[in-house]
């Protein structure tokens, strides 16, 4: 099978900000996937909500005859079929009319130019077939016809991930339309809309439907562009162990988090700590290069990441290390929960990571490893 990632893939590499899961999830390495296992019944709670919603906002368009219901099982659309079919429906549009397309699949352009302008390897990434949830037809004037992505999502309020979504849907609609030759003269030029949106439930009531939230293209696309066509192939082309990634709490619910959990407790990474946020991570990580840098501690190259930190906590050098940086060296040793006692400094946290077993504390809050399944 083709290598690829799903617009699915791109969102949610904008919820986790894991370099990990789009390179597992484009090169699908041996072992990095549990294809047995159940979701978990959150997922299925959400999964459902979703369905529900959008079964709900579809009935409600078919009842206002906005609704064009493309045969969902049929082959994707090719970009000269969904030219046509946009010219199609806004032809019969007056200008105080919308159709919603709803089932439009397709598969994704190459992106060649694009990678090229970010002067990437035109094969440095490809992606799959794509399913916006509906495309709006309006016709605003008797030469124009525009359409828009909307997606339906069952969440209480807008993400970053949802973003990412619309935005490579209309990416791909955009270049799949560029590619084939313009209408004849005298037909209305297909033109985007200057938006894309997200359609969410009505928080107030079930029985009414709220406007979609639109977010203006202007602003989503030049992070979206660099990201997909510059950074991600960056990240797809390294090797697996120079990729970045620590397991963190927004890890439950990602397909790869067993091999994650697996590597983590074998190598002794930080993410054994639980509820370190990526950021944290980076943090913790940026202390220790100070540390190194500034000669107040070395690494011997041989430790793991907890037993690195366990030994630059009870150095003579982090002292020094926090009359010098008192505010940053505040903030570290509170994530790692550093206590002081008589004989030193110690981290209950780092200590039941690396030992394997969990540790008294003074700290108001247990010292607990349920994240990375530990005993
Ligand atoms: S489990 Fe976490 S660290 Fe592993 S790939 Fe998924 S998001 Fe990244």
């Amino acid at each position: 099978m083709v290598k690829h990632l799903s617009p699915t893939n791109v969102g949610t590499y904008y919820h986790n900000q894991c370099q990990l899961y789009v390179h597992n999830a484009f090169h699908r390495p041996p072992g990095t996937r549990n294809a047995t296992k159940a979701p978990s019944p959150l997922v299925v709670a959400q999964f459902q909500r979703g369905l529900e919603w959008e079964a709900r906002l579809f009935r409600w368009l078919d009842v206002a005859d906005q609704l064009v219901r493309l045969d969902a099982t049929a082959e994707p659309k090719t970009a000269l079929e969904i030219r046509d079919l946009f010219l199609d429906i806004g032809r019969e549009l007056s200008t105080d009319k919308t159709k919603y397309i709803a089932n439009l699949v397709f598969q994704s352009p190459s992106f060649k130019k694009e990678l090229a302008r970010f002067r990437s390897d035109p094969a440095g990434v490809t992606f799959g077939v794509a399913k916006p949830d509906l495309i709006k037809i309006t016709r605003p004037s008797s030469e124009v016809i525009t359409w828009e992505v909307i997606d339906a999502k069952s969440s209480s309020g807008l993400k970053s991930s949802h973003n990412a979504q619309i935005g490579f849907y209309h990416l791909c609609l955009e270049a799949l339309i560029a590619s084939v030759p313009p209408v004849g003269r005298g037909s209305p030029e297909i033109l985007p809309s200057d938006k894309a949106s997200i359609w969410l439930p009505n928080p107030g009531s079930e029985d009414e439907i709220s406007m979609p939230v639109s977010t203006p293209i202007s602003l989503l696309l030049p992070p979206l562009r660099t990201f997909l066509f510059k950074t991600l192939p960056q990240i797809l082309k390294l090797p697996r162990d120079q990729v970045e990634w620590t397991l963190n709490p927004s890890c439950q619910g990602c397909e790869f988090v067993d091999s994650c959990r697996g590597a983590t407790v074998k190598n002794g990474r930080l993410g054994m700590i639980p509820n370190l946020s990526v950021s944290d991570v980076r943090f913790i990580w940026e202390v220790v290069g100070i540390a190194a840098d500034g000669g107040f501690h070395s690494s011997s190259g041989q430790l793991t990441d907890i037993e690195e930190l366990d030994s630059l906590i009870k150095s003579a050098g982090m002292e020094k290390l926090e009359r010098t940086y008192a505010p940053t060296v505040k903030r570290f040793q509170k994530l790692l929960c550093v206590q002081k006692t008589s004989t030193g400094r110690w981290s209950p946290l780092l200590e039941a990571a690396r030992s394997h077993q969990p540790q008294a504390s003074d700290l108001a809050s247990p010292i607990a490893l349920e994240l990375i399944g530990m005993p």
